[in-house]
């Protein structure tokens, strides 16, 4: 009998899975590269536009078909492919080297294209990166159209977790959720489009195990952990019992805690919590509406500004803020304005290069110069505020002057919109979001001037204890628990409950089970959470009542170190 293999990936999906390998088939691309001679240059050229207009149509009906069952941000994914085919520089030098190099359509389009994607993984840019993904996939189309090569339609056996070498967002668009569990890749990143879309649909996914296509045949056993990122090939019977009784404990977990989703959220002795949920696209509205938020505390906005090749249109953006507003109805949908900069970088905004992005020009500093960007934002949010109930949040604050600012340039939108007769709410609340431990000791003068802060525990853990917080090699010093934190959240927590506003936390920290007592302890009466996590949040909210959650959290700020606090919060937390 074959013994069990264990590896390890990076688990970019969470959920555990038992199936059989299934390669996604690696099709032959090879061709003869023969120099064409003159009068077949005009038949080239033929084939290479039928080519693109092959891919081109079957792009737009991936796109509609994903448009369809995740919404419109998932699909900005093909809407991209679509904008690197049409790109007229790429199709000019594919032009070019069919015409003056004489090369075969294939030729020229493997040439160009693979150009482009060398051009692109060069860069120390994980957005770029993604767009290296992107050109491959369409260099793999092209040629499999020009070679005759279709995809084939391989029917795929139930329970089947499929192997790739590197996973191309259309890939997932293209798995039958009916038949595949998981999904294991050689490549990949947490933050790949890829990756983002497989934890949309909920399918566990481990990346990032080298030579592993090589080393596995069709139909062996695997058993997977999209958590942990630990995948055993051959697995023992009792290794299939223990993640079988993992699968049948998330299921149950999962219908348990469904039948939270229409129950108010509030603790024991009757508190009102507002369980609200982060979301990035409309996609995510639809998941934490299904879910039960009872409002959006955090809109990243920047996740409509990543995936174009231009500036999204005050138009683009009303309307998606508009179908936010409209499906969320009389719920609060905070909107945060654009956090551009530090990892996430859009080509066509000029952000210099820094040697510290984290404490550089970013978010609301990019704002308050960029002023355009900003007032465009704030128009889309503005016109769109009379379809729901729609707040302006201010991301990365230091200081009441930036906060000032920014309601100057919102009141001058405002006169504008005015002028123009076109309606929004007058009274759109204004919030900031503490980050910095430079707002924290601010939070009371914040309070004087807007109508709610909400905590970006993420960046205030970085920034208060000076660790990187995509810096793997120091991950084990970043800790929200650390008491340097905790006492800054008292300090926010006590100043919203003396200033009685909305205090929220919209940071991971929320949506870890572990803290969830000890926030409401610290004053904390808003949570926004991933919207997977709303059920066992407001779990956790129920059972407890205010008095029990103050005694955690004074007990949590007397004690001296980030694991010390774990520790007893793991001893208290059911
Ligand atoms: C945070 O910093 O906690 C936060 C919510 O913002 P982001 O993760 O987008 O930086
Ligand atoms: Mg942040």
């Amino acid at each position: 009998m074959v013994g069990e293999k264990v590896f390890q990936g990076i688990g970019v999906s969470s959920g555990t899975a038992l199936g059989r390998i299934f390669l996604r088939e690696v099709v032959d691309l090879t061709f003869k590269n023969v120099k064409i001679s003159q009068e077949q240059i005009a038949g080239e050229i033929e084939r290479f536009q039928q080519a693109v207009e092959r891919v081109t149509e079957a792009l737009k009906y991936e796109r509609s078909k994903v448009f369809e069952d995740l919404g419109q941000e998932e699909a900005e994914i093909w809407t991209v492919q679509l904008m690197l085919l049409e790109d007229p520089e790429i199709f000019d030098a594919v032009m070019t080297s069919i015409k003056q190099d004489l090369k075969s359509a294939e030729a020229a389009v493997n040439d160009v294209f693979a150009g482009q994607v060398q051009l692109f993984e060069d860069l120390d840019d994980d957005y770029m990166r993604g767009r290296a993904i992107d050109l491959e996939n369409l260099r793999k189309r092209l040629l499999m159209q020009l070679l005759g090569k279709e995809e084939k339609q391989t029917e795929i056996p139930s329970d089947s977790i499929l192997v790739y070498l590197e996973l191309t967002p259309t890939d997932v668009g293209a798995i039958d959720k009916n038949k595949v569990v998981g999904v294991i890749a050689e490549k990949g990143g947490t933050t790949s489009h890829a990756a983002i879309l497989l934890r949309s649909i909920g399918i566990p996914a481990v990346f990032g195990i080298s030579d592993f296509y090589q080393k596995v045949k069709n139909g062996t056993g695997v058993a997977m952990d999209g958590k942990t990122g630990a995948v055993i090939l051959n697995p023992l019977p009792e290794t299939k019992n223990i993640y079988r009784a993992q699968m049948v404990k998330e299921r149950k977990q999962k219908i348990e805690l469904e039948k939270l989703v229409t129950l108010p959220s509030v603790t024991k002795d009757g508190q009102k919590i507002e369980l609200f949920a982060n979301i990035g696209s409309l996609a995510e509205a639809r998941a934490a509406d299904v879910n039960g938020a009872e409002g959006i505390g955090l809109f990243r906005t920047e996740f409509i500004f990543l995936g174009r090749k231009e500036l999204p249109s005050e138009e683009t953006q009303f309307k998606i803020y508009r179908q936010v507003a409209q499906l969320m109805g009389q719920r609060q949908v905070i909107i945060r304005t654009l956090d551009i900069g530090g990892d996430k970088k859009p080509d066509y905004i000029d952000i210099p290069p820094e040697c510290n992005p984290f404490l550089g020009y970013r978010a609301i500093r990019l704002c308050l110069k960029e002023q355009e960007i900003f007032e465009s934002q704030l128009r889309a949010i503005l016109r769109a505020s009379t379809y729901g109930r729609l707040s302006i949040m201010y991301p990365f604050v230091i200081s009441v002057e930036e906060v000032r600012e920014a309601n100057r340039i919102l009141e001058q939108v405002k006169v504008q919109l005015e002028q123009e007769k076109i309606p929004f709410d007058k009274e759109i609340p204004v919030g900031v979001m503490i980050e910095t431990p430079a707002a924290s000791l601010l939070v009371e003068d914040f309070f004087q001037i807007v109508d709610f802060v909400s905590v970006g525990t993420n960046d205030l853990a970085q920034y208060t204890l000076a660790v990187d917080r995509m810096n793997a090699g120091i991950a084990h010093l970043y800790n929200y628990f650390h008491p340097a934190v905790l006492r800054q959240l008292q300090l926010i927590g006590q100043a919203g409950v003396k200033a009685n506003k909305l205090v929220g936390i919209c940071g991971e920290m929320a949506s870890d089970p572990l803290a969830v007592k000890l926030l409401l302890g610290l004053g904390f009466n808003e949570l926004s959470v991933n919207p997977s996590s709303l059920s066992l949040v407001k779990s956790l909210i129920r059972e407890t009542t205010l008095a029990e959650a103050k005694k955690i959290a004074g007990q949590a700020l007397s004690l001296p170190s980030a694991a010390a606090v774990k520790e007893f919060l793991t001893s208290v937390t059911s």
